[in-house]
């Protein structure tokens, strides 16, 4: 188990992190607990929490009106208003008040959203985040981002807001479906690409809990270390996004499709992509831009899926990540930013996303 220190909070991460949370909710004497749940989290993930928590005799501590749990319905699709104001009626209903502490159990998608209905809960409640798939351990739990999606497009409206502590046990990993795994890899190959070291990625052959874990902690400090210099993603933080203007795009598109992608399948497509328009621009030399190509074919050939280019130019348009109507771009080692007018580049932005067309 290790301690990483993150702005103004630890990120425990290891096999016996989650022994740490009778600990963090004695530390931060709370007035009330709500622990926040989605359908998957509160089947997987509920009955080890709570195990926990009762063998350490801690809950019995606290009145049992004092103890709310929360389950919303899991899926980016449900990230959205709509299940923030479920959140809010609940804590309404429970009279939840500003000494409250809020444990978010669950992926990426319910702890942005209920760090977010939390940070704006009576102007802010504190959190505990316990994050249960990969991509949340590894990227959306750490940097204090909150945020839900909005009319179509990703994380329109957020905040930032620090929780109290991050526990990242990876045996919650052990009953994630396989695709889900794959999806949390690729943030995992964008932190090792933009570290510039990559090189045991490329021996990886099969993606599961035991071969992901002892890389858990190595992504995580590498993200932090970024945060860290660039909390309110000014400058340095950008390159977080290398793979995400297109991988947004690209994921925005394929919700209109029978099988849409996951976060971390349209990033490795956007990275490929990205690296594409790089090459392209003479930005990567060959050597550079095939080493990638090679990591994301290796994993990632199969997400890629017919779509309408004019559809995910249009979407980068709107991307939030734009600036003075240019689309911003992020390439790793050595970080570069290309701007992008989408008027204007037009022809090179297509001819980049053919790379990602089955
Ligand atoms: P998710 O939260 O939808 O989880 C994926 C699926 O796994 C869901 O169906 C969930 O119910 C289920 N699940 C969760 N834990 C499980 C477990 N232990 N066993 C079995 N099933 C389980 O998606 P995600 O990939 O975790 O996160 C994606 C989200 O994260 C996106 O909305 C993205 O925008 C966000 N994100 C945020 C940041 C940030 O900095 N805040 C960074 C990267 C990504």
């Amino acid at each position: 188990m290790r301690i990483i220190h993150s702005k103004n909070h630890p990120i425990y991460v290891g096999e016996e992190s989650l022994r740490f949370l009778p600990e963090i909710i004695l530390k931060t004497d709370p007035s009330q607990i709500v622990f926040l749940y989605d359908e998957n989290s509160q089947q997987f993930a509920a009955p080890l929490v709570d195990q926990l928590l009762y063998a350490a005799r801690y809950l019995k501590t606290f009145d049992k009106d004092s103890i709310h749990k929360i389950i919303v319905a899991s899926g980016e699709k449900h990230k959205n208003l709509k299940t923030v104001e479920t959140i809010w009626t609940e804590l309404l209903t429970h009279h939840i008040d500003r000494q409250a502490l809020m444990i978010c159990v669950g992926g990426g998608v319910l702890c942005d959203m209920g760090n977010f209905a939390a940070s704006l809960w009576k102007r802010g409640i504190r959190t505990v985040l316990v994050p249960t798939t990969l991509l949340a351990m590894i990227d959306a739990s750490c940097g204090s981002k909150t945020g839900i999606d909005f009319q179509d497009y990703k994380n329109l409206i957020g905040t930032f807001s620090a929780p109290e502590a991050v526990l990242c046990d990876p045996n919650f990993l052990q009953t994630l479906p396989q695709r889900e795994l794959l999806s949390g890899f690729a943030e995992m190959l964008k932190h090792a690409l933009i570290s510039g070291d990559y090189q045991k990625y490329c021996n990886i052959e099969t993606i599961d809990y035991k071969t992901i874990t002892p890389f858990i902690n190595e992504s995580l400090e590498i993200k932090n270390r970024i945060v860290l210099q660039d909390w309110k993603e000014e400058n340095l933080r950008k390159i977080l996004n290398f793979g995400h203007t297109i991988g947004h795009a690209v994921e925005q598109a394929s919700f209109h499709t029978k099988q849409p992608l996951l976060h971390g399948e349209a990033v490795a497509l956007g990275m490929l992509a990205e690296s594409n328009l790089a090459f392209i621009l003479e930005k990567f030399d060959a050597a550079w831009f095939q080493k990638i190509q090679n990591l994301i074919n290796k994993f990632y050939a199969n997400c890629k899926f017919s779509f309408d280019t004019e559809a995910v130019l249009l979407y980068m348009q709107n991307d939030k990540k734009n600036q003075s109507g240019k689309v911003m771009v992020s390439l790793p080692f050595p970080n570069q930013l290309i701007d992008l007018d989408i008027e204007k580049d037009r022809e090179l932005i297509i001819k980049s996303l053919q790379i990602i067309l089955p």
